[in-house]
């Protein structure tokens, strides 16, 4: 590190809430999935800011549209209406195939803090009493960092020390289909809540027809079906929506992350069932729905679930898979490759478990960045536009990372 970026560093050292803890370099600018840092060393990015960046970095057409938007209006507030968010919301209905309503926020928590207030309304609207709204979610989920919402977050790590939590939330383990069924017998839930794939938790697909029993057993209790798809929706497993996969039609879906690819936006798409339920009055943000944020998302919106973008996602996706098991073939360093579509987990084997951090500071001082979901799994969430050349580049640039990291002296044999 220079001494420029450690005194920049020091920054955060003195300034800073200490609850981050970056890898120790300063990005400066990107373009498509290449990020420079202020030393001008370029990186392979692996992991588009934990799934946001879905259109690499400086898509021209992204920053057309924030430029437009940027000369007539940032924000009005919802007590006014703007263009953007209007169509935004008839557009998120149309790709959603069962919505009809949307409620516009800025980040993913917010999106799951207004499913989950949508849930409690439902609820109250049928008579259920408040100790009946319980809401069943995965142990392994991450649903956000506000209160309701990380306690929906079925992780003890990210609960501790915030005790009291809100009531109403039951956990149980993911994929488990008798486990659901024993939720239900008291009778008392109101909804399932779970990611189509488990991101934070260690990048964990619902088995094949999990969904599809989750939705049978919700129709069988009167409960409904919420997907968080803020981490996997936006095209991530290669289609715009992550359930398409799963045959299967939610009653609230959250986006975020992706939708505003790099610019903060969040979303909850409302089906039939309780598109209706809250009226005026009942929820609302400052800057939800800005025009600046829409106008971005829009774009987004369109880039992402066009042929190009869903098919490229395809393609890589094998690319990274081969390139990883080439790696694993010679290296030995996988227990398994797991996700759909751009969204890999490499989980590492025996002796390399707890040592996810370390291999991630390797790879970036080879010059490629990724992520871990939690210590034992690497987790590969490369820009949906990812070239060809530039995923070629990061496999061999994580090939050497990883090589450097066996070898005893920390160096590339
Ligand atoms: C990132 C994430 C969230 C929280 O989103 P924020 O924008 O950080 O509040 C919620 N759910 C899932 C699945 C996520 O990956």
């Amino acid at each position: 590190m220079s001494p420029h970026d450690e005194s920049l560093i020091d920054l955060a050292r003195r300034y800073w809430l200490p609850v981050y803890r970056p890898r120790e370099m300063v990005l400066d600018h990107g373009r498509g999935a290449r990020l420079w840092d202020v030393q001008g060393r370029d990186y392979v990015d692996f992991g588009a800011g934990i799934a946001v960046n879905g259109l690499g970095h400086q898509d021209p057409d992204l920053l057309a549209a924030l430029t437009a938007q940027a000369h007539k209006l940032w924000h009005s507030s919802n007590v006014f209406y703007t263009e953007p968010p209007l169509l935004l919301a008839q557009e998120l209905v149309e790709a959603s195939g069962f919505a009809e309503r949307v409620f516009l926020c800025n980040s993913g928590a917010e999106a799951n803090e207004a499913a989950i207030k949508l849930v409690r309304r439902c609820a109250t609207a049928q008579g259920r009493a408040p100790d009946r709204r319980v809401i069943v979610t995965f142990r392994g989920s991450f649903h956000g960092r506000t209160l309701a919402t990380v306690t929906a977050t079925a992780q003890p790590k990210y609960q501790e020390g915030y005790e009291p939590l809100p009531g109403g939330f039951r956990y149980i383990d993911f994929n488990d289909v008798s486990a659901l069924e024993g939720a239900f017998a008291p009778g008392d839930v109101a909804a399932v809540m779970l990611e189509p794939v488990q991101g934070e938790g260690g990048v964990r697909p619902a088995a094949p027809g999990f969904l599809a029993q989750v939705r049978e057993l919700c129709d069988r209790h009167g409960a409904l079906l919420v997907l968080d798809e803020i981490q996997c929706g936006m095209a991530r497993t290669g289609t715009l929506f992550a359930h398409a996969q799963d045959g299967v039609t939610p009653d609230i879906v959250t986006l975020a992350k992706a939708l505003g690819a790099g610019f903060p936006i969040g979303a909850m798409l409302a089906g039939p069932k309780v598109a209706q339920v809250m009226q005026v009055g009942a929820h609302g943000s400052t800057f939800g729905g800005n025009p600046l944020a829409a106008a971005v998302a829009r774009v987004a919106l369109a880039k992402l679930g066009s042929p190009a973008v869903l098919l490229n996602v395809e393609r890589q996706a094998n690319q990274l898979r081969e390139g990883l098991a080439a790696i694993d073939a010679e290296l030995g360093l996988f227990e398994e490759v797991r996700g759909r579509g751009l969204m890999l987990g490499a989980a590492l084997a025996g002796a390399h478990r707890g040592k996810a951090g370390a291999i991630l500071d390797m790879a970036a001082a080879h010059g490629v960045l990724l992520l871990q979901a939690g210590p034992d799994v690497l987790r590969l969430l490369p820009p949906l536009t990812i070239t060809d050349e530039e995923l070629a580049e990061g496999l061999e640039r994580l090939r050497a990372a990883l090589a450097a990291f066996l070898a005893p002296d920390g160096e590339t044999p």
